[in-house]
């Protein structure tokens, strides 16, 4: 029987970087992946969707009529390269990849059709996958899946079902590409695992840009591209040239025949990452409630550090969240609402990007930096932005907060001018009422 250190099953953003970091530590690793390198996050998710919104949002400010064909074309070149890479890193990392579906037999044993594997250690890593709600004929409805193939002639009209992070980046492609679009979102805003401010910000925007918002809606059949919802006991039927789904994802578990601990078809795993059974470990979509493939990485790293006992460096709890709109808003570590149900008395510094130079050379909309501190320390604690490249410098944010620091030494760092991160620099300023471009309130 073949025996490896560590066996890990799928070879998304979670399994391949596990598999990499393992490798990097000197271990024997074995890798499965039914289907193709990099998962759903690079075939299906994170980068084909970045590279259409990117290239689309170019068409857009160009105002020529977007070439969607060169669009899904390029977009797959980036997807191949990138795949390409992996599978380079791979073999010269001498990670063993099995390209098949494999099954868990026991706690230390693996099988496909072609065998078993003896492992100290497995992962699991298996993702997740599209989640459709109990509706009336949602069978008719696209997926993201089916959008990001981008088939012609696109759809002149769409009514999107979920204002989620997909709902809302599949809104900004629509709306780029010049399709007019009609969200309908269950609850009383979009993003509504973000802050308020986010979701009113984000609204006015799409609302400028064209979108059609309607919230509180409870969406109850589709048939032939028509959508039948309820708003306030009201029924209404909207009609449109496509109907899409976007109202979450599922976790997809490997066939196991040893008994793992799951809570609504998530692996229960513990701070280490280790499933029910100490030697199986699981991470990203299949184990965790945050569906983020950079968190699924850190996870999985995480996973392998504490298999092979070297010490983890990644504060896990500070995960930022981003959405590649246009503008672009990403989050990280409490919110507001969190902070008070803490009990954790605030002090709040914030900027517009209404004074940020860069933001006027790139004309664009209104942002904003919101930064909340303990009020007991002065430490930073979370933070929000609203504004070009938020998903680039929200690291900024993210690193204050893993490493403890206070507003006070995070003033310790010159911006560059003009940069977007200089409205960071405002709101940090903001916590004493020192912000430069802020017409000052105080006598
Ligand atoms: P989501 O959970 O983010 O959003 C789903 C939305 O659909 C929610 O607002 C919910 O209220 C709404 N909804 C649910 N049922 C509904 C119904 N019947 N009618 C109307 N609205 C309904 O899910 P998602 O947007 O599908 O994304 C799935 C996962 O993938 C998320 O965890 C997300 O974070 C992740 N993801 C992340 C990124 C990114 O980081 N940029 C991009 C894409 C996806």
């Amino acid at each position: 029987m073949n025996k490896t250190e560590l066996l890990i099953i799928g070879a998304g953003p979670a399994g391949y970087q596990a598999a990499l970091h393992a490798a990097r530590l000197g271990h024997q690793v074995v890798l499965a992946e039914k289907d193709q390198i990099g998962g759903t996050c690079l075939n299906r998710g994170c980068v084909p969707t970045k590279s259409l919104l990117e290239q689309a949002h170019q068409w857009a400010v160009s105002r020529q009529k977007a070439d969607v064909q060169a669009m899904r074309q390029r977009e797959q070149q980036t997807v191949q390269k990138l795949r390409e890479g992996i599978a380079q890193l791979l073999q010269s990392s001498r990670v063993q990849l099995i390209p098949e579906q494999v099954s868990i037999a026991d706690a230390h044993h693996v099988c496909s059709t072609q065998g078993c594997w003896q492992a100290d250690h497995i992962l699991i890593a298996t993702g997740s996958a599209v989640a459709l709600p109990p509706i009336e004929g949602i069978e008719q409805a696209l997926t993201s899946d089916d959008v990001l193939r981008m088939e012609q002639p696109l759809p002149q009209s769409v009514i999107l079902i979920g204002a989620g992070v997909i709902g809302m980046e599949l809104a900004d492609l629509y709306l780029d590409l010049g399709v007019q679009v009609t969200i309908l979102e269950a609850a009383d805003r979009c993003l509504s695992m973000a802050d308020r401010q986010i979701s009113q910000s984000l609204q006015m925007i799409f609302k400028r840009r064209g979108a059609t918002m309607i919230f509180n809606a409870r969406v109850m059949r589709i048939e032939n591209h028509r959508v039948e919802y309820e708003v306030g006991g009201q029924t209404a039927v909207i009609q449109a040239e496509a109907v899409v789904v976007a109202t979450g994802r599922r976790p997809v578990l490997p066939e196991c025949e040893v008994r793992l601990k799951t809570d609504q078809g998530r692996l229960v795993i513990s701070e280490t990452m280790q499933t029910s059974v100490p030697s199986i470990y699981a991470a990203g979509d299949a184990a965790s409630t945050i569906q983020l493939a950079h968190y699924a990485s850190a996870q999985a790293i995480a996973a392998v550090d504490h298999m092979f006992g070297v010490k983890n460096q990644t504060d896990l709890k500070t995960v930022p969240s981003c959405v590649y709109t246009h503008p672009q808003a990403a989050w990280v570590g409490l919110q507001q609402q969190q902070a008070h149900e803490l009990g954790i008395p605030l002090l709040t510094g914030k900027a517009s990007t209404l004074s940020n130079a860069r933001a006027q050379i790139d004309q664009a909309p209104r942002g904003f930096v919101r930064l909340l501190a303990d009020g007991r320390n002065r430490q930073l604690i979370g933070g929000m932005i609203v504004g070009d490249h938020a998903c680039e410098w929200i690291s900024t944010i993210s690193l204050a907060i893993a490493q403890h620091l206070t507003v006070d030494q995070c003033r310790a760092v010159i911006f560059p001018h003009p940069s977007w991160s200089e409205t960071l620099q405002e709101a940090l300023l903001d916590f004493d009422g020192l912000a430069i471009h802020t017409i000052s309130t105080r006598r």
